[in-house]
């Protein structure tokens, strides 16, 4: 079995096997482009280690040929007095989990080699135990467990000892003390000395790369980033270049385009003489990459090159780690970058211009969620807001809340319903669930690339990162800024997309996107790249989709919305919405009719009511189909709390007054009260029970329809019944139906369909008896999941779906994104059957999957007709039946 690849052995599209950083590195390698020589050892490795506790057989042995070969091409031996030859061991999985695991840099040094290191450096001993500390602080802390700020207060002890602030000030015996004061600790909290001998030190760092993918930081961000639990890591073993061997080395982050804005430029950071994980961690402030000109103009030149090749090859934006060793550019990673929502679209739209990709591709590379993310309000500014400070808009969006300093009091404020921003000098990984929690995220160092600007963008996450005029104290809980204190509890602003933090609540306002969205902005006129790139890519995806896409809505106000967003129809017009208000004593006065009459008069009393409600939304939607559905809930609901009427029928006996009408509603809540409403007496149950209910509403559909039509409009309505689990419930309330409806539509042209939501499972498993009777199905999937799972859709998602969601049962509530394989497979069957029984059967789906971009790929493969989602969207539901096209 084959573990281990040499870079030039593998390619870019082998990131299973060798993970994201290894194919990408092999990639380039066989590019032509300068990266050190090094191999992979790949993902089925780490797979075995994990399921047996020990590496798999035959690993040693590859590991050995390929290391030998390493040494051959670069002419030294690990970890050799003389001249040795040392080596970075990297975590990569296939799906970049940034800072999530682990990376030991300069594997190789000991006691002996740290002077070969030196001579091989021109007699630099600064350098070479600078390095050595390096080794034992990183392997201490990710191989051993060593708490990592042990070795960090030995560092401040030595620059306190030397008087100063920066770590280059600190010289070679300096450095040399700090590592016997490193060795100690190391010694202190593993029980043996720091190992001396290199292919130990390899071998361990590779098993703590292992055994990092389980690490607790790396479970937690895969679960909210959705990354499956059983990939594993592959490990790169890459030969050291140094980017600390003075003023004509460093190391840099590179970006193709602007990641946060997709404009074309040039943007990254470059610190001089620092190594490593330097710039991602935002230990000291980076230049811009720019500067690297007036520094070293050579290796600026040859990195825009290269840089240029990457982009033309890998036909989008990348990203890349360099370093520069004496003025030599080497290139230690690429891969495509992430970036915001906005610039996923302006990019996609600038590669269609270059002829690099076409529309398909295009919109191939957004998605609804970053859609979704755009129709994100924005800050309103007037006067009244001044930016207290500005810094780095990280990753977009508006975020206001009260300051919080730390994860845990994050996690905390959040459970209780506040929103909060997470306020830290700079974020690191143990970070993760404070910036799951909080609303935004706002650090007073680290650029672009810094843990906390890349991790809050791959959330979609509110960032400023880099405000340095803010001057936080973390233990005070606390920052200052221009003069003010801002203590934890205050609330805060932050707009991700301009940089800009503000005290105070700032009031929001629509966002462009959906400003165009709603016809505000003309796509044409506009010099706005992100509204011209969303116009592009929803045109395309409208040509594409075969899907129709309808909206729920109830009033005309939403009808109308939606219909500017593009709805096609609506799918769901909840009629019960429409009983509440001043209308629900006229619903009581029905609810509690004890004679026919007394209830025939309360209906006429709803009746005119219902029809200007269904006339308002007939008009919106003119010329489109309007599905209007019976009403579903329970009666109930509709009546006073039972205990509040008891208590005052109570008192009212007391004083003597007259209860008997109050009586009459306390039996009647009484009678009607249910242990399991969700499971009672709904849908086309109550249509069963209460004489006159559904004819009511169907008068009212059918007379709207004809008022609309003879006034020179058209109304489509689409009659659903809730509930519906077996056929003869539908045949009960069509016959009735179809008898007024005739009466009323008579010659006026209007033509009435009547169908049936399925929603309860036994109507899916019977679809073929159902579609008999139903002129369309509509495919109800908050009941069907409710029902399928028998998960109460009030109750679960704060009870316990954590759990679930923690042991991998789901990786998504099923009530956010549709369970294919369970409650779709109900689809699957009605869909199936239904057709069967009836050729062309008209199929929709109404419930909140209607919105939900994966749910919406699967409505497409199934067959269904349309989608129907709420009004905001409607947008993302057309993008997403585009991209479930191509
Ligand atoms: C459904 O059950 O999916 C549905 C659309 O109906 P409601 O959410 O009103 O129960
Ligand atoms: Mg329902």
């Amino acid at each position: 079995h084959k573990y281990v690849y040499d870079f030039a052995e593998g390619n870019k599209d082998l990131k299973d096997l060798l993970g994201g950083k290894g194919a990408n590195l092999a990639e380039m390698t066989n590019l032509g482009l300068p990266v050190p020589p090094g191999f992979t050892i790949t993902t089925e490795a780490c797979k075995a280690y994990l399921a047996t506790g020990r590496e798999p057989d035959g690993l040693a042995a590859q590991i050995e040929a390929h290391l030998e070969s390493l040494e051959r091409e670069m002419g030294r031996k690990l970890g050799d007095p003389q001249d040795p030859l040392l080596v970075s061991v990297r975590s990569g999985a296939k799906f970049s989990m940034p800072g999530m695991m682990e990376t030991v840099l300069n594997v190789g040094l000991n006691d002996r080699s740290v002077v070969g290191l030196s001579a091989q450096a021109g007699g630099n001993d600064r350098f070479a135990w600078d390095s050595y500390r390096r080794l034992i602080q990183m392997f201490g802390k990710t191989v051993c467990e060593v708490p990592g700020e042990e070795f960090e207060h030995a560092l401040d002890d030595a620059k306190r000892a030397k008087g100063t602030q920066n770590d280059l000030d600190l010289d070679a015996d300096d450095l040399r003390g700090l590592v016997d004061a490193y060795k100690k600790i190391f010694a202190k909290h593993t029980g043996r000395e720091f190992p001396q001998e290199p292919r130990e030190q390899l071998d361990l760092a590779i098993r703590a790369v292992f055994e990092s993918w389980n690490a607790e930081r790396a479970v937690v961000y895969r679960r909210q980033e959705r990354i499956p639990a059983d990939l594993g890591t592959a490990v790169n073993v890459v030969a050291m270049v140094f980017g600390n061997l003075g003023a004509d080395s460093g190391t840099g982050v590179a970006f193709t385009r602007d990641p946060g804005s997709g404009a074309q430029g040039i943007y990254g950071d470059y610190l001089a003489n620092a190594q490593g994980e330097d710039v991602v961690a935002g230990i000291r402030n980076t230049v811009p990459l720019q500067e690297l000109e007036q520094i070293d103009k050579k290796s600026y030149d040859e990195l825009l090159d290269y840089m240029a090749r990457l982009e033309e090859h890998y036909k989008d934006l990348c990203d890349i780690e360099f370093t520069i060793e004496r003025g030599k550019l080497w290139m230690l990673q690429t891969r495509v970058g992430k970036r915001t929502a906005a610039a996923a679209f302006v990019i996609a739209g600038q590669l269609v211009d270059e002829g690099l990709i076409d529309l398909d591709e295009a919109l191939h590379r957004v998605n609804g969620a970053q859609l979704a993310q755009l129709m994100f309000p924005r800050f309103q500014l007037d006067h009244e807001f001044q930016p207290v400070a500005k810094g780095i808009g990280a990753s977009p969006g508006a975020a206001s809340g009260k300051v919080v300093f730390t994860s845990a009091r994050a996690v905390e404020l959040a459970a209780e319903g506040e929103s909060v921003i997470l306020v830290r000098r700079e974020t690191n990984p143990d970070d993760l669930n404070g910036m799951i929690a909080a609303k935004g995220i706002l650090t007073s160092r680290g650029g672009k690339t810094s843990h906390a600007a890349v991790v809050a963008r791959g959330m979609g996450k509110t960032c400023v990162s880099g405000a340095d005029e803010l001057d936080v104290n973390v233990p005070a809980k606390k920052f200052t800024v221009a003069g003010q204190t801002v203590n934890e509890g205050d609330v805060v602003s932050i707009d991700g997309t301009t940089g800009k933090v503000y005290l105070g609540e700032v009031p929001v306002m629509p966002s462009e996107v959906v400003q165009y969205f709603e016809g505000e902005l003309d796509p044409e006129q506009s010099d706005d790249a992100l509204v011209k790139a969303v116009h592009r890519i929803m045109t395309h995806a409208d040509e594409k989709r075969r899907l129709r896409v309808r909206t729920n809505a109830d009033t005309g106000a939403d009808a109308a919305r939606a219909r500017r967003f593009g709805a096609e129809g609506i799918g769901l017009c909840r009629t019960e919405h429409m009983f509440l208000g001043d209308r629900r004593e006229l619903v009581e006065r029905l609810i509690l009719a004890s004679t026919d009459e007394e209830r025939e008069k309360a209906l006429a009393a709803l009746l005119p009511l219902q029809r200007e409600d269904f006339i308002e939304i007939f008009r919106e939607m003119d010329g489109l189909p309007v599905t209007v559905r019976l009403i579903d809930p329970p009666l109930h609901e509709f009546l006073p709390p039972l205990e509040q009427l008891a208590v005052n029928v109570a008192v009212a006996q007391e004083r003597g007054e007259d209860v008997a009408k109050e009586e009459a509603l306390l039996a009647a809540v009484r009678r009607m009260h249910e242990e399991n409403p969700m499971l009672g007496l709904r849908g086309v149950r109550l249509g069963l029970v209460i004489p006159g209910l559904f004819a009511m509403q169907v008068r009212a559909i059918a007379e709207a329809a004809v008022e609309v039509t003879r006034s020179g409009g058209s109304a489509c309505p689409e009659i659903m019944v809730p509930l519906v689990g077996a056929v003869q419930e539908l045949e009960t309330v069509r016959a009735e139906a179809e008898k007024i409806i005739a009466e009323v539509v008579g010659d006026s042209g209007v033509e009435v369909l009547i169908g049936t939501m399925i929603e309860v499972p036994r109507a899916a498993l019977t679809a073929g008896q159902i579609a008999e009777a139903a002129q369309f199905f509509s495919f109800g999937t908050n009941d069907l999941t409710q029902m399928g799972w028998g998960f109460s859709r009030d109750d679960v998602e704060g009870a316990f779906f954590w759990r679930y969601l923690e042991l991998g049962i789901f990786g998504i509530s099923p009530f956010e994104s549709i369970d294919r394989e369970g409650v779709g497979r109900l689809v699957r069957i009605a869909a199936e059957e239904g057709r069967a029984a009836r050729p062309g059967l008209k199929l929709g789906v109404c419930g909140e999957h209607g919105g939900d971009p994966d749910s919406v790929h699967f409505f497409h493969e199934v067959g269904l007709d349309y989608v129907s989602c709420s009004p905001f969207r409607v947008p993302v539901a057309r993008l997403e039946a585009g991209r479930a096209v191509i």
